[in-house]
């Protein structure tokens, strides 16, 4: 499940001309995973636990959020360009944890395995999914038209950032779709 997204745009600032950044950069740090804790020496405690403690609507959950700087700079026809684009996605993860799984009989635990695998499978999809949309971001960016002004060029990046995010945020819902919010998977451990 796809829990919220958030995306962030820094504005456009003028090109530092000593900086080397590169002109297209995507930063994707490895997913934060975090965790709720859940007893149960059931199957179906635990699901109540994960009902009553869970975030709303599935087990597990992924936040996402994307950032972009971008710095402009004059072109030889007088212009004004993008320099580079810094897209930062980043992606953290709730899942549940079983704290009392040491009480539980072996076929529980398997049960248990087989389901958390799954969950986590599918939200490491989104954010293998929101690395991919960063990167299109980048490029979306930095291939934004040379504008007559500084201030319509920082206008243009805004709305193909806007443009980004809606296209973005559509393919994480299509994901959620095609997958059940990843029952699919999880109906395999019944
Ligand atoms: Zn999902």
């Amino acid at each position: 499940m796809l829990a919220a997204f958030l995306l962030l745009g820094a504005g456009t600032q003028p090109a530092d001309p000593d900086d080397d950044d590169a002109e297209v950069q995507v930063r994707a740090p490895e997913p934060s995973v975090e965790s709720y804790d859940v007893r149960g020496l059931s199957m179906s405690a635990l699901r109540d636990e994960v009902e009553a403690k869970g975030p709303e609507g599935g087990a597990g959950t992924s936040r996402v959020g994307l950032r972009f700087e971008a710095t402009q700079r004059s072109n030889a026809k007088g212009a004004c360009e993008v320099a580079t684009v810094r897209v930062i996605a980043e992606t953290r993860i709730l899942l549940p944890s079983w704290i009392d799984k040491g009480l539980a009989t072996r076929d529980l635990k398997d049960r248990w395995a087989c389901l958390y695998r799954a969950l986590e499978e599918h939200e490491r999809g989104h954010a293998r999914i929101h690395v991919e949309n960063a990167q299109e971001v980048a490029r979306a960016l930095k291939g934004t038209p040379p504008q007559a002004n500084c201030v319509d060029l920082a206008k243009e990046v805004t709305r193909r950032f806007d443009a980004a995010k809606a296209a973005s945020f559509a393919k994480q819902q299509a994901f959620d779709r095609d997958t059940d919010h990843g029952r699919k998977e999880r109906r395999a451990c019944e």
